[in-house]
C-alpha cells in the first residue's frame, strides 16, 4: 500500500513534509473500528480510529504523541491506508513500511515506525463484524404478482 520512496533524501524530505503538515489527524467520524498502541520506551502513543463501510477504510485517523518518526509514519500510513480494502490494509506487514521508508532503523526506532500500522491492523481485527447495512426498502417489498 506505501508508495516506494527511491533514495534516502526524498524519504527524509516525506517525513519532514508529514511531521510540519501532518494528515489525517484526528478522528474518524463514526468509526467502526479503534485501537490504541503504546511504545513506552519511547513514550509513543498512537490511536487509530477508522470508519469501515463496503469493506473498504472510507476515513482512517490517528491522534498521539510520540517522538518525530512514529508522528510522521502516523500521517504517512493513515494517509497511505484511506480508501483501500480492509483486507489489504489487514495484509500489509512492517516490513513493507520499512522498506518504504528506506531508513536504516535500530529495532527501537523500527517499533516507533511501525507502531501506527500496528494500531491500524490491531484495530481492523477487533471487530470482524461490519455493523449491518440498513435493510434496502427493493428487498423486502416484492411486487404482488
Ligand atoms: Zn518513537
Amino acid at each position: 500500500m506505501f508508495d516506494h520512496a527511491t533514495n534516502a533524501e526524498d524519504v527524509q524530505d516525506l517525513l519532514l513534509d508529514h511531521e510540519e503538515s501532518p494528515r489525517n489527524r484526528g478522528r474518524a467520524i463514526d468509526a467502526t473500528h479503534t485501537a490504541v498502541r503504546r511504545h513506552p520506551l519511547c513514550g509513543d502513543e498512537v490511536a487509530v480510529t477508522v470508519r469501515v463501510k463496503d469493506g473498504r477504510a472510507t476515513e482512517v485517523r490517528w491522534e498521539g504523541r510520540g517522538c518525530v518518526l512514529c508522528r510522521a509514519s502516523a500521517s504517512l500510513t493513515c494517509e497511505a491506508a484511506e480508501g483501500r480494502p480492509v483486507a489489504e490494509l489487514s495484509a500489509t506487514d512492517d516490513a513493507e513500511l520499512v522498506h518504504c521508508l528506506g531508513l536504516p532503523l535500530s529495532p527501537a526506532k523500527r517499533i516507533c515506525a511501525t507502531l501506527p500500522l500496528t494500531a491500524l491492523r490491531a484495530a481492523l481485527a477487533i471487530r470482524k463484524h461490519f455493523p449491518p447495512e440498513p435493510e434496502s426498502s427493493s428487498a423486502s417489498s416484492c411486487a404482488p404478482s
